[in-house]
């Protein structure tokens, strides 16, 4: 090839001038994202002040961050601990800080507890929200209780947040001169947490459905609540609120000031993190594995240690983002690793090792969760109510009618759920776990763990806002986006690539 037809681009040398306020800026936000601690940024502050003479940088790791003064944050003792409040309004505004026109938008609110230390009792309970039409704003924290119990009193815990809820649901909040019009979508939460914020009977007692006027049947075998029967009469918003349900009633939550908030319906049973994937999916396969589920057989070391191995060698599509660890670490899987096996490989590599009566069964369970986990095949969610019917029947015919816990009765109501907000991964916890864990992550030090978080959460409301990637649904929504010819376009929704993650369907 001729070198005269290479035209040599000259090197562009000027180097960008860096202001001092975004020096500032870019540490301030290193420090708040990687949770530096003060006594190392105090230092790294003091070298670039001393060998690079950047006399702009503020010396306090304090003054530079935003730590907030001590007066100014307000830490409440209730019944079982401490409460910070946050608020609502201030959270909505941060998230919306760029909001260029008038909005309306869906709360998903989540509520749970979370040990802060394996060394400890301590506990933190959150009141997190996020917003439906926005899974790439992460979600908010409204308030925090720390204790070395749960919260005692839930007028206590739940009214600054009620209170607050109650004002920004009819008057909206204003940001930028503009209009966030602001509703109620659901609450989800595990079981436990359910009925606690609700002021019912706990989820595995007698009375405990939050969905249907089910009664429990005590087992002397499991020495559980079961829950066999089926097709219940429904619970509902009016009678719950006249208090017609007897013994399911324990006390008046705040929540049912909430205007419009139906105490039944929006309160989401099918949350797949807790009840499909670390309830139904965790409980048959450690019970296969350790005869722990109805019948007394285990399966055999030869075979735990051949389905290890076909774990192992399972290639996943994109959207798993962890690969899963083998049959000896069941204990230690992780909500996703569940849903992975749920969703792709359980149907690939159970096929050898379960009997066809038990395969087939767990076959119909993972039909009827792929219905209602995207929007493509509503159509056929009648035939998912059926499939969940039947295999709560063949549950109690496979395992035995005490192995029909709280958890595989609420399968039942997962169709309702999905019919009312739409596909499994619109309401489940999932977004909220990485939330709970980044709130935990925070801690430095065994002492004032709550003003810790407090300080670290104001601290990072001070810079922009980072959106995250949202994840799921299986089958992604691809709008606008331009196809390369690598890729087959399906439908709407669908598209078939010849990257190997992408490849299947
Ligand atoms: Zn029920």
């Amino acid at each position: 090839m001729s070198t005269s037809s290479v035209i040599v681009e000259p090197l562009d040398t000027t180097v960008k001038e860096i202001s001092p306020r975004e020096t500032t800026n870019a540490i301030r936000s290193w420090a708040c994202d990687f949770n530096i601690t003060h006594r190392a940024l105090k230092e790294i502050l003091s070298i670039i002040r001393h060998d690079y003479g950047d006399k702009d940088l503020p010396m306090d790791p304090r003054t530079l961050i935003r730590t907030p003064q001590r007066t100014g944050m307000t830490f409440k003792s209730i019944s079982g601990g401490q409460y910070w409040h946050q608020g609502l309004e201030i959270c909505l505004k941060k998230s919306f800080e760029h909001l260029t026109e008038d909005i309306q938008i869906e709360l998903n609110v989540n509520i749970d507890g979370l040990p802060i230390h394996r060394s400890s009792k301590y506990q933190f309970w959150p009141i997190l929200c996020n917003v439906h039409q926005m899974p790439h704003i992460p979600p908010m924290t409204v308030g925090i209780f720390l204790g070395k119990i749960k919260p005692q009193n839930i007028t206590e815990y739940l009214t600054p947040f009620v209170e607050e809820l109650i004002s920004v649901l009819s008057k909206g909040v204003k940001v930028n001169n503009h209009a966030v019009g602001v509703k109620i979508r659901c609450i989800v939460c595990d079981s436990p947490a359910r009925a606690f914020i609700k002021g019912t009977t706990n989820f595995n007692g007698i009375n405990g459905c939050l969905k249907c006027t089910i009664e429990g049947e005590y087992s002397y075998v499991s020495r559980t609540v079961t829950f066999p029967k089926l097709n219940c009469v429904l619970r509902t918003d009016e009678k719950f609120r006249r208090k017609e349900y007897g013994r399911h009633h324990k006390e008046d939550s705040p929540l049912l000031k909430i205007p419009g908030l139906d105490m039944i319906k929006d309160f989401v049973v099918a949350d797949s993190l807790h009840l499909l994937d670390l309830g139904i999916m965790k409980r048959c396969l450690v019970g296969w594995r350790d005869g722990t589920l109805g019948f007394k057989a285990k399966m055999c070391a030869s075979d735990i240690a051949k389905l290890t191995n076909a774990i192992l060698r399972t290639k996943l599509p994109s959207e798993i983002h962890r690969s899963l660890r083998g049959m000896d670490c069941l204990a230690f899987w992780k909500g996703s690793e569940w849903r992975a096996f749920l969703n792709y490989v359980g149907i690939v590599v159970l096929k050898d090792y379960l009997s066809s009566h038990v395969y087939n069964h767990f076959l119909v369970l993972f039909v009827a969760v792929t219905i209602c986990s995207c929007s493509i095949y509503a159509e056929y969610l009648s035939l998912a109510q059926h499939m969940f019917e039947c295999y709560i029947i063949e549950f109690k015919n496979i395992y035995g009618a005490e192995c029909v816990t709280s958890n595989v009765h609420n399968l039942e109501h997962i169709v309702g759920d999905v019919i009312r907000f739409g596909p499994l991964p619109s309401i489940s916890s999932y977004p909220f776990e990485n939330a709970l864990f980044q709130i935990k992550r925070q801690l430095r030090h065994g002492q004032n763990s709550l003003e810790q978080v407090a300080n670290r959460i104001t601290e990072k409301s001070s810079l922009p806002l980072k959106i995250q990637h949202a994840e799921y649904p299986a089958i992604k929504r691809i709008g606008n986006i331009q196809f390369s010819s690598v890729q087959c376009y399906i439908k709407s929704e669908f598209f078939l690539s010849t990257n190997f993650k992408n490849s299947w369907f």
